[in-house]
This record gives C-alpha cells, sequence and structure tokens, in this order.
C-alpha cells in the first residue's frame, strides 16, 4: 500500500487541489476552514487510473507549522510539491524541498497549480525553467511537472496517471516482520476509546495483536484496524492506519510516539548519526548546539555534539552525536532533521548510523569515527540481516548470495546473527549446534568458529532460516489462528494443517518447518493433522450431551446395526458427529458405517472366539454371529482386512 504527501509554500493551493483529486477536503479542523490555512496534518485518499488505492497525507505549509509537516511526511511514497505558478518558488517551498531531500524522499512530481491565474504557456514556461534551477541537485531533480488549476478542474488526470506512473517504478513497503507505527494523530471516539493514526512501516497489525506504544510504554490490545475509513483485520506496511487500542487511554499518549509490539524496539536517547548542514544557513553550527530532532512523527531538543569537528559552515557533513532530552523509537537507516529552536530554522539532517551507541563518544578520536564510517556502510552481518529481513523464511546461502558477502565475511556474520539471536535456525529449532559447512570439507582447519562466543556453533549452507522478528510474529499469528479456531469451533479437535497454511498465506516449506518447530518446543499439539493448542479438550454442553445421549442409546439397541453415518449425522448434526470421531469415540469401517468404539472391539473378540472354534468364516455365517445385516458386515470383515485382523480365502475369512 502506498502513502503520497503533499508538500509547498503556504497557499499555493495544496488543499484545493487535494480537495479536487478526491472530493473531499482535508482541512478538518474548523479553525483552518476559517482562516483557510492547513495547520494540522490532512488525510485522505484517492484511486489511481490504474485502480490502486492510495493514501494522501496532505501537509502545511506555514513556517509556524513545520513540526507538523515533519509529523506526516516521514512515511511517504512520493511527494506532490506544489508550487503556484503566480509566485513561482517561495521560502517554504525552499524549505520543504530540503528536507524532502534530507529525508530522501523516494519519487516525486511538481505540481505546477493556479495555471489560469498567469497571462499564457510562456509564462509557464519560465516559471518551471526557473522551478528547474532550484531541484537541481535535490532528490526532484529529475521530477515531472503537471500544470493543474483547481479551478478550472484541468490537468487533474494527467497528475494522476503521472503519480500511477511514478509508484509503478518504486517498490512495495518491505514488510520486515516489526510493525512500528508513528502516531501522527490521536484522539478518541465515544464508544471506542483511544484512536491512534499514522503510516504503517516496517510490519503488520492485526486485530487482537497486543500492542506498546513507547516511549510511555502504555500496553494495550488493538482493537480495530483502519485503512481509509474501511475495516481491516490486518493492516500492511506502508498504509495509512488508524488503529483503536483498548488498553490506553488519550491522556496517557502523544503524537510522536510509536505503536510496536512489545520486545521488538527500545527507545533511546542518544544517537550516532551522518549530518548535512544545509547551504543556506545563517550561520556556521557549533559542537554543543541546542538543537530540534524530528525522527518518525517525534520532536525533542537534543544537543548535537560535532564528533571530529570544532565548527561546521553550510554545505557541509559530519559525525555527530545527538544526546536527546527525551527517549524516542527509531532505528538505523531513519531518516531525520535537525532545525534550531530559535530563531526557527531548519539546519539539516541525515541519517541514523547507530540508534543504541555504546556511550558518549570522546571527540575528534580516530577510531571512533573510522567505526562511524564502516558502520554507515553496513557491516556484513548488518547486510546479511536485511537480506533476511527482505527475504523471509530463505536458506543461508540464498542469504549468503543475496548479500553479496565474501565467504569470510559470512561466516563470522551468520554466527555473529546466531550469537545475537537476530536469526532463527529452522531447521535445528533454535539449538545451535550446527554443522560449519560454510567452507568446504576439505578444508577443516577453517571450521573454528569466529565469534568469541559462538565455538560451539555450526551450520549448514541449506539451513532454512528466518529472522527472528519474522518468527516470533509468524509463531504468534498462528497461535492467534489456532486459539481464535478453538473459540469458533469448540467441538473441533483443531485447525487442519492444510486449512491452517492456507490461510497463514505461507510456502509449504515454511509451513512444515514451523509446524516441526512448535510441536517440538510443545507451543501445539498434533491431533489428526490437525494443529491444536497444548490442553486443548473437546467438551460438550448440556444439550449437545442431551443430543449425543440419544444417539448413543439407538447404538445400544442395535450395536452391529447402528445408524448410519449419514442418519447420526442427521441426528446430531455434522458438529457434533466429527466431535465424536475426532474423540475416537466411533471406529469407521466404511463411508458409511461406524461402529462405536466398545462395539467395534467386542465384534474382534467375537470373530477371534468363533475362528479359534471354527477356523473359517464366511459372510452368511458372520451375519448370524453379529446378528445383523450384509451390508454391516461386508464392512466389519473389509475394514478388519485391511487393518490385517483377518484376511480373505476364497468365500472364507481366516485369522492373518
Ligand atoms: P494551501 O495552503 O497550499 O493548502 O492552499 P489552499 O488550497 O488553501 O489554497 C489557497 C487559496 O488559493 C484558496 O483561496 C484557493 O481557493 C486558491 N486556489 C487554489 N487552487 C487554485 C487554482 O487552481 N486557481 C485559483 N485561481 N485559485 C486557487
Amino acid at each position: 500500500m502506498r502513502v503520497i504527501g503533499t508538500a509547498g509554500h503556504v497557499d499555493h493551493g495544496k488543499s484545493t487541489l487535494i480537495a479536487a483529486l478526491t472530493g473531499v477536503h482535508p482541512d478538518r479542523l474548523k479553525e483552518e476552514q476559517e482562516r483557510e490555512m492547513t495547520i494540522e496534518l490532512g488525510f485522505g485518499w484517492l484511486t489511481l487510473p490504474d485502480g490502486e488505492e492510495i493514501g494522501i497525507v496532505d501537509v502545511p505549509g506555514h513556517r509556524d507549522f513545520i513540526g507538523n509537516m515533519l509529523a506526516g511526511i516521514g512515511g511517504i511514497d512520493a511527494v506532490v510539491l506544489v508550487i503556484a505558478a503566480d509566485e513561482g518558488v517561495m521560502p517554504q517551498t525552499k524549505e520543504h524541498l530540503a528536507i524532502l531531500d534530507l529525508l530522501q524522499i523516494p519519487s516525486g512530481m511538481v505540481a505546477l497549480t493556479k495555471t489560469d491565474l498567469v497571462p499564457d504557456a510562456e509564462w509557464l514556461d519560465l516559471v518551471e525553467a526557473e522551478i528547474r534551477e532550484s531541484l537541481a541537485g535535490t532528490v526532484l531533480a529529475n521530477a515531472p511537472f503537471v500544470r493543474v488549476s483547481a479551478k478550472l478542474g484541468t490537468g487533474l488526470e494527467n497528475l494522476l496517471e503521472t503519480l500511477s506512473k511514478l509508484l509503478k517504478e518504486k517498490p512495495e513497503r518491505l514488510d520486515l516482520g516489526r510493525p512500528r507505527l508513528p502516531i501522527d494523530r490521536a484522539f478518541s471516539i465515544s464508544g471506542f476509546g483511544t484512536v491512534v493514526t499514522g503510516t504503517l512501516a516496517d510490519g503488520n497489525l492485526s486485530l487482537g495483536d497486543e500492542v506498546l506504544v513507547l516511549p510511555s510504554t502504555q500496553k494495550g490490545r488493538v482493537r480495530g484496524l483502519q485503512t481509509h475509513k474501511k475495516k481491516e483485520e490486518i493492516s500492511i506496511p506502508g498504509s495509512r492506519t488508524a488503529v483503536n487500542i483498548s488498553g490506553i487511554s488519550l491522556e496517557d499518549i502523544r503524537r510522536g510516539e510509536v505503536v510496536i509490539k512489545p520486545g521488538q524496539y527500545e527507545t533511546t536517547r542518544r544517537l550516532d548519526a551522518q549530518f548535512r548542514l544545509l547551504d543556506d544557513i545563517s550561520q556556521p553550527i557549533k559542537h554543543d548546539t541546542e538543537v530540534k530532532l524530528f525522527v518518525g512523527a517525534s520532536e525533542t531538543i537534543a544537543t548535537l555534539r560535532l564528533l571530529g569537528a570544532e565548527i561546521l559552515n553550510p554545505g557541509e557533513e559530519a559525525w555527530i552525536q545527538l544526546e536527546l532530552r527525551d527517549p524516542i523509537i527509531t532505528v538505523r537507516g531513519d531518516r531525520y532533521i535537525l532545525r534550531r529552536p530559535s530563531p526557527a530554522e531548519t539546519l539539516g539532517g541525515g541519517v541514523i548510523i547507530d540508534h543504541q551507541p555504546k556511550g558518549r563518544h570522546k571527540r575528534f578520536d580516530e577510531r571512533i569515527i573510522e567505526k562511524l564510517t564502516s558502520l554507515a556502510e553496513g557491516s556484513p552481518a548488518d547486510v546479511l540481516y536485511e537480506a533476511s529481513l527482505a527475504n523471509g523464511a530463505d536458506t543461508l546461502s540464498n542469504l549468503i548470495r543475496d548479500a553479496r558477502l565474501e565467504e569470510a565475511d559470512a561466516q563470522e556474520a551468520v554466527e555473529e546473527l546466531f550469537v545475537e539471536n537476530k536469526i532463527f535456525n529452522l531447521n535445528e529449532s533454535g539449538a545451535l549446534h550446527l554443522t560449519d559447512a560454510l567452507h568446504h570439507e576439505s578444508a577443516p582447519e577453517s571450521r573454528t568458529a569466529t565469534h568469541p562466543k559462538a565455538d560451539a556453533m555450526q551450520f549448514s549452507l541449506k539451513d532454512f532460516v528466518i529472522a527472528t522478528t519474522h518468527w516470533d510474529a509468524l509463531k504468534e499469528r498462528t497461535l492467534n489462528m489456532v486459539r481464535a479456531y478453538h473459540e469458533k469451533f469448540p467441538l473441533r479437535r483443531g485447525v487442519p494443517r492444510e486449512e491452517l497454511k492456507s490461510r497463514l498465506k505461507i510456502k509449504t516449506k515454511l509451513f512444515n518447518a514451523m509446524i516441526e518447530n512448535l510441536l517440538k518446543t510443545e507451543d501445539v499439539d498434533d491431533a489428526y493433522r490437525s494443529v491444536q493448542l497444548p490442553g486443548h479438550r473437546i467438551t460438550f454442553g448440556s444439550t449437545e450431551q442431551a443430543k449425543i445421549s440419544g444417539l448413543m442409546r439407538q447404538f445400544d439397541a442395535n450395536p452391529f446395526a447402528p445408524p448410519t453415518i449419514k442418519s447420526s449425522t442427521e441426528e446430531v448434526g455434522e458438529e457434533i458427529f466429527n466431535a465424536l470421531l475426532a474423540l475416537e469415540e466411533f471406529v469407521q469401517l466404511s463411508p458409511e458405517v461406524v461402529f462405536r468404539k466398545s462395539d467395534y472391539e467386542k465384534a474382534i473378540d467375537m470373530l477371534r472366539e468363533y475362528l479359534a472354534k471354527n477356523g473359517k468364516i464366511t459372510v452368511a455365517d458372520a451375519r448370524d454371529l453379529y446378528g445383523t445385516s450384509r451390508r454391516y458386515v461386508l464392512a466389519l470383515l473389509e475394514h478388519l482386512d485391511s487393518q490385517r485382523v483377518t484376511m480373505r480365502d476364497g468365500d472364507f475369512r481366516k485369522l492373518r
């Protein structure tokens, strides 16, 4: 699912354009309607000409509300930079463009609005040429232009088609199995409680998920999910998501916090980062400057420490460490923006290199600078881990190939990921005594582990591994499904394996490996090709019990000529009858015939006794022995043949 965002100077026609495209005016607040200006984030969605539905975040263009702009712009896939043809590039156009560039927004276009206000096309050509110059060297350098007038309704189709083309070229957001929803709005709806919205990243959220809001550490559960005002059972990465959370009240959370699943993220108050100071800054930056940090939807005061310089001049880059006043959630690779608190000004930004640095770095330490440089490039373990997150469950050899690692680096990287419990070996149910086959068998000297904690660790290239976050999420999803199935079908032993697999929508190889692991760890039990939670028992209520007693009376009356499967099913209902079968109350002899287990055992005893005396038996004799009809006797004898109790010899049966 994709989300686009708007950007641009105040009054250049962003909200009007979105209203023209969606039919919904995104300016929600009354104050805005009165002032005709977006100050909060506005949200909407639309359907592109190719049928794809996309979310829209309309950000405020006014300089006083740049914090709101930043809260919304982070997770978008493409931006529409709105520039009014009669005014051209204005201060907030420039500031927004700088921000889009620092955030490395994946793609974008320029909408030249209010074209009805300029005299002719030549004028438009001039304005466009001027804009092109401003875009040079930024992420939007090659962005397409579309001329529109919301007033006349011209150019709108072209705009949608251009967007559609832009998005088609970009891959969908990855599911990394570790969802996070930076909260850009929080409100409460009477009768439902707390609702938060944001652009979901890095994983799915499902109904019933236990969630944690960080940094306030409020615990809750997903009670409802919506995307584009439609109810969903599951919300996917990249979608505008509204989550109704039970167990958390509105007063306890605020914008900028992040909804996650417990155990998947930790807060931080110190960051190492790569930083670029913008070109047109009013003055250089000194060490220990107080700044405002924007990452995700969060905003906090921080102290900027220059690790390798005394002073930073406009346009320069540096390694920095940020000491935050308040804890936030962010991870390596996230993009951030720094602003000067006063006078308010966007300073620059960059990418987070380490979100949990070991401590406060000494300045001008070459080793630290070197370490940050190599971290920025990504260690082999990082790269391998990224491959694992992207590929889902895969063999080690595929991951190493996709990560393009050298053999020696791969060995170390795999060990590191196992030791740090970042990947899980599905072949060995997590136990780390695998055979080290990364190196050829002919080179036994290279079998020693290189990681200090990894002496006993061995693995095979063929091992099927999965990122631990994916594994935990899959396990949780599976167990929730089985639990829900038990609730819905209390009279069934468990979810048939095939059904579970198709509902999980995972490949057979992963499914089988997963079930094997869950059986080993006793998270589930095996029941008749079904999967059940340990300790799940079928229990009947009193009405069900009464129906069963009625049926059993008929079996009592004629144990060897009992009701057929069809009539039993009609009598008690399919659900109960299947439950009795699952509980092994019955033995099925043929597609039509069942005996109660005790009657079946008695039938075998009677037959053994008869055969001990007479040696052999015909169908007719057996019919007399049981006082039943030919149909039941045939079903019984054929079943006993197949069970290798008896064998056929012409018209006779003998003991095998
Ligand atoms: P925003 O601050 O960028 O969201 O700008 P708005 O959408 O609120 O528009 C600002 C003003 O420009 C409003 O008075 C709109 O009616 C007007 N406007 C927007 N689009 C057009 C257009 O295409 N042509 C003309 N003539 N006016 C427009």
